[in-house]
Parts: C-alpha cells; sequence; structure tokens
C-alpha cells in the first residue's frame, strides 16, 4: 500500500492547484484523477478570469487568483497563455443598472481599475457592440481570458517535478474515515485491462461489459479500469492520519 502525506482527489484547476501547492510546502502528495490528468471541465472552460463578483470576499479572492496567474510561469516553469485586454459588462434592463454601479463602487473601493464608460466608449473598444438599449456599462481594464488547459496541466507537471505522483485513470470508489479522520481511500487498480476479472470480456465499441453480468460504464475509445468490477481495488493510504 502506498502511503502519501495527502491525496488530492481530481485532477483538474482546484485538484492540480492544491497538489503543487502542497509539494511545494515539502509534502508527500499523490494526484489521483479516474480519467487522464485534468482532462475534465477545467480545460473546457472559457478562460474568462474577471476581477469583480458579487461580494468583496470573492472579488479579493479572484484578485488573487488573477495575480497567481499573472506569476503562473514563475513560479511553476510552466507555460500560459494568458491575455489581458479587458472586459466589459453592458445593462440593458434598469435593476441591472444597480448591479453594475455596485460592482463598479466595490471595485473602485478595492483599488481595482473599475470604471463605468458611456455606450459610445464601449462602441469604441469593440465595434460589433449594438449599443441600441443599453443604460450602463462598466469596463474592468486588466481582467483577462488564459488558455484553461494550461493551468491544470502546468500546475499537475510542476507538482510532478516536486515529487508528487500523479496517478490517472484511478478512480477513488471510498475514502474510509476512521476516529474522525480520512485515513485511507480506495481506489480501482490502475493497471489498464480488458477483461473483467470475472473472465468476461468488454466489447469493443460497447459502453458496457459484454456478458451483462457487470453493471458498470466504460468509457468510449479507453481501456479502463472503471468501477464494472469492485474487486480489484487498490488502497491508497496517507501516511498521516490528519491528512486526507
Ligand atoms: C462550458 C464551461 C465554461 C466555463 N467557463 C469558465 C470561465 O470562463 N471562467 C471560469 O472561471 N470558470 C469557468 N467555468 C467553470 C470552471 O471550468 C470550473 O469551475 C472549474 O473547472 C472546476 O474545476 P474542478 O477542479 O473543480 O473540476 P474538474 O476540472 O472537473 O476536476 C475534477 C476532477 O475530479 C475527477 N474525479 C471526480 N470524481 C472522482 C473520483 N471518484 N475519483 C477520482 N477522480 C475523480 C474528475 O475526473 C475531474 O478530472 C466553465 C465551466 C464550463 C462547463
Amino acid at each position: 500500500m502506498q502511503r502519501f502525506d495527502v491525496i488530492v482527489i481530481g485532477s483538474g484547476a482546484f485538484g492540480s492547484s492544491t497538489a503543487f501547492h502542497l509539494a511545494k510546502q515539502g509534502k508527500s502528495v499523490a494526484l489521483l484523477d479516474k480519467a487522464d490528468i485534468a482532462s475534465q471541465t477545467s480545460p473546457r472552460a472559457a478562460g474568462l478570469t474577471g476581477h469583480l463578483r458579487q461580494t468583496e470576499a470573492m472579488t479579493r479572492l479572484s484578485t488573487e487568483a488573477l495575480r497567481k496567474i499573472e506569476r503562473f510561469s514563475d513560479e511553476t516553469g510552466e507555460p500560459i497563455e494568458f491575455y489581458q485586454p479587458g472586459s466589459m459588462s453592458c445593462a440593458r434592463r434598469l435593476e441591472d443598472v444597480a448591479v453594475i454601479r455596485e460592482r463598479v463602487a466595490l471595485g473602485q473601493r478595492l483599488g481595482l481599475s473599475a470604471e463605468l464608460i458611456s455606450p459610445e466608449e464601449a462602441r469604441a473598444k469593440n465595434p460589433f457592440l449594438e449599443t441600441k438599449g443599453i443604460l450602463a456599462v462598466s469596463y474592468m481594464k486588466r481582467d483577462a481570458y488564459l488558455e484553461p488547459a494550461q493551468l491544470p496541466l502546468g500546475y499537475a507537471r510542476a507538482a510532478e517535478k516536486l515529487g508528487a505522483v500523479l496517478m490517472p485513470n484511478t478512480r477513488v470508489l471510498e475514502i474510509v474515515v476512521e476516529n474522525g479522520s480520512a485515513t485511507r481511500v480506495v481506489t480501482k487498480s490502475r493497471r489498464i485491462r480488458r477483461r473483467c476479472d470475472r473472465g468476461c470480456s468488454w466489447r469493443m465499441g460497447s459502453s458496457r461489459c459484454g456478458s451483462g453480468r457487470c453493471a458498470g460504464p466504460r468509457r468510449a475509445n479507453a481501456p479502463s479500469t472503471d468501477d464494472h468490477d469492485a474487486s480489484c481495488g487498490g488502497e491508497v493510504q496517507p501516511a498521516d492520519d490528519t491528512n486526507s
């Protein structure tokens, strides 16, 4: 059984970042994902990264996230395609005008480059904008977008360079809690195999085991260890009961 200080389940933006930052602190880390590393929601996002949020706490958090993105390559040694063209939000209903004004006021209070601009100024920035009916526009000069796959992949690679063990195609079946602490996670074996333990075969191109005896799904075009048979589980155990 392998032992780690910390087992991170899921290698999207959140999990990969967590693995990197803990590995950087000297923890032994395992980063598990039931699919390939950084292959699910995070790489499919639009990559829009704005400062202004509904609350002050969220706005501060987003601002810190943007600073992290600006420093990403320095911090991780990994590339990131990252642009800061700014963003605009337009209100066409009276109730949205109040929201835009509140958010700009919040941004200004926090020292961000938030401003209200006229629809004509907005059009000068984006000639395709239809200004008819626009009642208010906010402009955030330093809002960004990025190529979203690079963030989780970069964090995962950087974590690996720091000694973290990446375990793709490792579905967590159970988190074992003993005396109030997570002590163990039970996973499927990471061995890639095409035959079910009960002796039946996958039908290629089918999403289910051919025998009908195994109920679990199988990802298309990928030989995997998905949970069609829970009997072949492996275990990964944290070395220290206080971590999970
Ligand atoms: C179409 C779209 C556009 C978006 N655009 C933006 C945007 O512009 N800006 C923005 O900030 N956000 C955007 N988002 C939201 C953003 O993508 C998500 O908030 C973010 O990716 C969530 O990251 P995550 O790490 O929680 O999830 P994921 O990237 O999904 O990672 C979770 C991982 O956990 C793994 N996992 C789950 N269960 C198990 C298990 N039992 N064992 C092992 N592994 C497991 C999964 O395989 C997966 O890889 C968008 C989302 C979508 C869908």
